[in-house]
């Protein structure tokens, strides 16, 4: 297999040789360094590489050079290699230069000169990004490989589990893979069903369940107590939290996952406003970093586990999972978030899968190349997808029922917006029909004032309206807002339910539910932030 290629650009030699000579030392292995003495040569030699079918993980470039400076460059290089990650290095005085390259182009990071020692200022910056890019980008790796076609839901569903689980694999498009083809004729007769999976060992599924792949590659789906001191339903942020200061203070800690860790958050294409990641950070980042800080203090993480009831009578919480497994523990923490609310639309539900999507998955971001995308909504997590899908899509159109975005998104992300030539906005719209056969081709658009429609091309749309809470499960056991959402602490009524169930007559503690013993946190409980933090 061919190595990921870095490659840097420095137009002073003793600078260019001194980086070259800390990146073979360390990526030498698992990577080819490529230097490059301007951003002239770097073009040319990622246009070559690009013709040759290389991968390139990171751009390492010296902002101030004499004939195209570092963000110049690096405009055109992510042209080609979108998914690249981006340093720059800068002296002290091009700090703004950098700072406003985080937000137009996306840099990853900027690095002072000098690095020294690299195994300080160098290296762990460099290796963190290195790593993300490499669970990002599947198709540098020796994983799974999955044949089936493009615009099939439960191809669509088997590909956002393993890339948000980080477990790598390749997509073969069996209308325009040759591998696909072959693998296909090699299967024999009858032919498998797609999606057809087909793992390192040499065994196969066929149109699998997310449980059963989940145990092919072995995440782990059973627990390995009855009893555990705390167990947390959810792996979104909150529930990671959670996870990570219950285990740290030595409770036996579990952590249940319907799907895969990360939660909303991993759909999240860059984070920017969570304290202590000043370039920002993707939702997958995040999610491997709680996932790995999480494990390190012992909790255990159940994925494509769902948790179908509870039952929160007496001093330990029983919680049942789908597979009628039942656990027990001492506190329980409700870390369920929300999902998006369903657009009704003539033809959105037949669609569903097959163009139209629930939030972003970051897996289509190649799947959009060149195309025309579409997206409902106004607030942030609209914003960032429609930053993310500019990068591949030809256009991207924001369709919002209100007058503008100012009122509902972050005013980063507005400039953002404002700022990128093939984003355009159309406020006061709503979609009223998705067209397709077998995939979305078209939707068309009616304008509220004057009742125009418009019928537009769209291959992709992706829909972020309202939120609704994943509370269904728990019956009566804690008290909820007439929305759904868990009450906790002071918004419940202290002589009401919580009382009753109490032995102690004690008040709520914060972010304890209506029944003693259980907890609620993050975007599920009523009044929360509806934010990572
Ligand atoms: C695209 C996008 C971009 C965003 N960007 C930002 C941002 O830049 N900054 C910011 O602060 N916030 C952002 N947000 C909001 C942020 O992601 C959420 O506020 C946050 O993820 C909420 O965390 P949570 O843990 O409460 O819930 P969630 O992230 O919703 O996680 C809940 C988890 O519980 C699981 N679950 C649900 N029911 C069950 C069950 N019965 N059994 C087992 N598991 C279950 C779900 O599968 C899910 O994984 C963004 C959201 C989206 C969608």
């Amino acid at each position: 297999m061919k190595k990921p290629v870095i490659v840097t650009v420095d137009d002073e030699i003793e600078v260019s040789n001194a980086i070259e000579r800390d990146l073979r030392t360390e990526y030498g292995k698992e990577y080819k360094i490529i230097k490059t003495n301007s951003g002239r040569e770097a073009l040319e030699t990622i246009r070559e590489l690009k013709q040759r079918d290389d991968q390139i993980a990171l751009f390492l470039t010296d902002q101030r050079m004499p004939e195209m400076e570092g963000t110049e460059f690096l405009e055109e290089a992510i042209k080609i290699y979108p998914n690249a990650r981006k340093v720059l290095l800068t002296a002290y005085a091009d700090t703004n230069a950098a700072i406003a390259a985080i937000n137009k182009l996306g840099v990853d990071h900027y690095l002072m000169k000098p690095w020294d020692p690299p195994e300080e200022r160098l290296y762990p910056v460099l290796t963190d990004l290195l790593d993300n890019w490499r669970s990002n980008n599947r198709d540098s790796f020796e994983g799974v490989r999955m044949v089936g076609v493009q615009w099939d839901p439960a191809a669509y569903r088997i590909k956002d589990f393993l890339a948000r689980n980080n477990i790598p694999y390749q997509w073969l498009d069996i209308e325009s893979n040759t591998e696909a083809k072959r693998l296909m004729e090699i299967a024999g007769e009858p032919k498998p069903d797609l999606p057809y999976l087909l793992f390192s060992d040499g065994s196969t599924l066929t149109k699998p369940e997310n449980r059963e792949i989940a145990e092919r590659v072995g995440l782990q789906t059973i627990a390995t107590e009855p009893l555990y001191d705390l167990i947390i339903v959810g792996a979104g942020p909150a529930g990671l939290a959670a996870a990570v200061y219950g285990a740290s203070e030595g409770l036996k800690t579990l952590v249940i996952e319907q799907q895969a860790p990360g939660g909303q958050a991993g759909m999240s294409s860059r984070i920017e406003n969570y304290l202590g990641f000043p370039v920002g950070l993707s939702g997958s980042e995040l999610t491997h970093r709680a996932v790995t800080q999480a494990r390190r203090f012992g909790v255990e993480i159940l994925s494509a586990q769902k948790v179908v009831g509870l039952d929160s009578d007496g001093p330990s919480k029983r919680v049942k999972l789908q597979d009628d497994t039942k656990l027990l523990c001492r506190s329980l923490l409700i870390a369920t978030g929300v999902s998006y609310r369903k657009l009704e639309a003539k033809g959105i539900e037949q669609l569903t899968g097959s163009g139209i999507y629930y939030g972003a998955a970051m897996s289509e971001g190649e799947s959009v190349k060149g195309k025309d995308v579409v997206i409902v909504g106004g607030a942030n997590s609209a914003g960032q997808a429609a930053m993310y899908f500019s990068r591949f899509a030809k256009t991207v159109t924001i369709v919002i029922r209100g007058q503008s975005i100012s009122s509902s998104m972050s005013q980063y992300l507005i400039d953002q917006i404002k700022n990128t030539s093939n984003i355009r906005i159309w406020p006061e719209t709503e979609i009223k029909e998705a067209i397709g056969t077998n995939r979305l081709e078209c939707l068309k658009l009616i304008r509220k004032n004057n009742q125009d429609e418009d019928t537009i091309p769209a291959s992709a749309l992706f829909v972020f309206i309202g939120a609704v809470p994943h509370t269904d499960w728990l019956g009566d056991q804690v008290a909820r807002d007439p929305h759904g959402f868990i009450l906790s602490g002071t918004d419940i009524d202290t002589n009401g339910h919580f009382k009753q169930k109490s032995a102690t007559r004690r008040a709520p503690y914060m972010l304890e539910t209506s029944s003693p013993g259980v907890f609620v946190a993050g975007d599920v409980r009523h009044g929360s932030v509806k934010r990572v933090a």
